[in-house]
């Protein structure tokens, strides 16, 4: 073995000596309430597929017009010769779904995550992130060069303490300009989600909107597990709250429930066209495939539609009976806000034991471990789709009841 490698197997080592170790499933179908993984069918409990629109033959007609029409590559990035008619039909639907002037699409919710605040915020300037939020605004955060602050998860409290520490820093400190690259006032940039990708639960948007705008702060919100499933249009949680346009920054992502990929900023057009002149990974990185964008349409028009409207209240359903299942299983799962159930076990390699146990029963819902949730609070996320049956909640349900009364006896 090289010494490259022997370096590397010793890193290995200690991270399977944790518990920790991750490999990938090979996935042999396309993603629905049973998928073939690793040459097996498994009842699929782990996708944040919540509408079943991955793959749904509306997408997959959309996506095979559209390379078709458009080719499988786009040769380059938006802003050299790669902008092409899907992404602008794409951005055009996702404005008028979202309810605002503009949209801009990434190739990832990870790049978007990193494109805006790079663009937004800089040395001199605050970032205030909810300790639970995904780790692409952590890292966006930390490569931004901005001042990081980390408020308790939904403690409004907590957030109001960071909001005036960082209100006063900038009135009583005029060195902070000149310090910043750009030499204007320093802003202060607050980031949370709506759902919580690993809890399910949902942040108190009133109290954080009215907060931030007391101290001149904006807010981003990541509507990664709330788009196409909350609000009367299914715009998300801000729709639902009617405060959309209180939020300045609305991002999210087209592959959750709308089945397709890519990530999204909607705002005003000042917003996206700062963007367009300051986002490195939108700048510097190739177009998305026309394909996935014009799945992405596809999924937003379905979901908006009076189908997906259906699709909505039959997901809402499985939730429900999911919760009530999980309830009497003995694993209740606290109060239930999306379709996000996490099944709490602590221990790591116990909830590695308990998925395991559940792929030999023929389900899948892989172990959810550090660093992805905090040590020794493994989980499983078991999440419900508009594509489960009574069945299939029913039956996971009955696994986890008698898991847990073996390991009681
Ligand atoms: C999935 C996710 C992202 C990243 O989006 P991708 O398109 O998968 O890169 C960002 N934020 C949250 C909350 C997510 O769950």
């Amino acid at each position: 073995m090289s010494h490259f490698d022997q370096l590397l197997s010793a890193e290995l080592a200690s991270i399977e000596a944790a518990g920790l170790f991750r490999r990938v499933r090979r996935i042999g179908s396309p993603q629905g309430a049973h998928v073939m993984a690793d040459g097996r069918l498994l009842r699929n409990f782990s996708s944040n597929d919540y509408l079943g629109l991955a793959n749904h033959p509306q997408l997959i007609t959309a996506a095979m017009e559209a390379a078709k029409r458009y080719g499988a590559g786009c040769g380059a990035s938006r802003l050299i010769c790669g902008s092409m008619e899907p992404h602008h039909a794409l951005e055009e639907a996702l404005a008028c779904f979202k309810g605002t002037e503009a949209a801009l699409v990434f190739s990832t919710g990870y790049a978007a995550a990193l494109g805006v605040m790079g663009a937004l915020i800089g040395r001199g300037d605050v970032a205030i992130l909810d300790k639970r939020v995904h780790a692409c605004f952590v890292d966006a955060a930390v490569l931004s060069g901005a001042t990081l602050r980390v408020f308790g998860h939904n403690n409004l409290d907590d957030l109001a303490r960071k909001l005036r520490w960082a209100d006063k820093r900038r009135a009583v400190d005029p060195a902070l300009s000149t310090h910043s690259v750009a030499r204007r006032r320093p802003r202060i940039l607050v980031v949370t989600e709506s759902v919580f990708s690993m809890d399910g639960d949902l942040a108190p948007l009133r109290e954080i909107v009215e907060l931030k705008e007391r101290h001149g702060a904006w807010l981003l919100l990541d509507e990664a597990h709330a788009t196409g499933l909350f609000g009367e249009r299914g715009r998300g949680l801000a729709e639902a709250f009617e405060l959309s346009d209180r939020v300045e920054i609305q991002m999210g992502t087209l592959g959750k429930a709308l089945g397709a990929a890519g990530g999204y900023i909607a705002g005003s057009r000042a917003l996206i066209d700062l963007l367009i002149n300051r986002s490195r990974s939108f700048i510097f990185s190739t177009a998305p495939v026309p394909a996935a964008s014009a799945a992405a349409q596809a999924g937003i028009e379905l979901a908006a539609s009076a189908k997906g409207r259906e699709l909505s209240g039959r997901l809402w359903a499985v939730v429900d009976l999911l919760k009530n299942r999980l309830i009497e299983a003995g694993w209740p799962p606290g109060l239930v806000q999306s379709p996000i159930l996490p099944v709490c076990v602590g221990d790591e390699a116990a909830a590695v034991g308990l998925a395991d146990h559940l792929r030999d029963q023929g389900f899948l819902v892989p172990a959810i471990r550090y660093p992805t949730v905090a040590r020794g609070a493994a989980r499983l996320r078991v999440t419900a789709s508009a594509v489960h049956s009574a069945e299939d909640v029913s039956d996971i349900a009955a696994v986890l009841g008698r898991w847990k009364a073996n390991q009681i006896e």
